[in-house]
């Protein structure tokens, strides 16, 4: 397992870090994004989307739980597990006809489906840094990136 770890201090910065992790993922990738709500998952996402040569905005989908974009090469399924709390639920989202298929998968409160996922993907956690700002102000996030396989360590070498 390796992990590699990053800081941005503004919105801007978290989707510039996106846009180099959606130039380097390649087919079959899957990304599980954690941290509490207003973290920056979907900013990260858009980032990736954009790095992927999607057109268009990409928003959570908190109430359709899946939606998928047309990148340059491959196709971005973004999937927003926040409202699924069972396995049987997840299966019923048809989320494992596309894990590993033919584009990038980002999931975000997926961690609590880790098992039902498997070791194909890595982690993404997306932390505020509230000790590091003054209160009122938007603090740093620190996003950390934890592979558990070889095409994830082979990724994060790759950022
Ligand atoms: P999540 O998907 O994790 O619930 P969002 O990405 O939707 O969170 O929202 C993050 C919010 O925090 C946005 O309103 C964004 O403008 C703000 N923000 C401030 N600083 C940052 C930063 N460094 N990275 C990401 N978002 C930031
Ligand atoms: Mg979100």
């Amino acid at each position: 397992m390796s992990e590699k770890s990053f800081r941005t201090v503004s919105r801007e910065e978290t989707i510039a870090l996106g846009e180099r992790l959606g130039e380097t993922l390649r087919a079959g990738d899957v990304l599980v994004l954690t941290g509490d709500l207003g973290a920056g998952k979907t900013q990260l996402t858009k980032g990736i989307a954009a790095g992927m040569g999607v057109r268009g905005d990409v928003t959570s989908p908190t109430f359709t739980i899946e939606m998928v974009y047309e990148g340059a090469e491959m196709p971005l399924c973004h999937f927003d597990l926040y409202r699924l709390d069972d396995a049987e639920q997840l299966e019923d989202t048809g989320i494992f006809d596309v894990l590993g298929a033919d584009g990038v998968c980002v999931i975000e409160w997926g961690e609590q489906f880790a098992d039902e996922i498997g070791d194909a993907r890595v982690d993404v956690f997306v932390t505020r840094l509230d000790d590091e700002a003054e209160p009122g102000e938007e603090p740093p996030r620190e996003v950390r990136l934890v592979a558990h396989d070889v095409r994830g360590e082979g990724l994060l070498s790759a950022l």
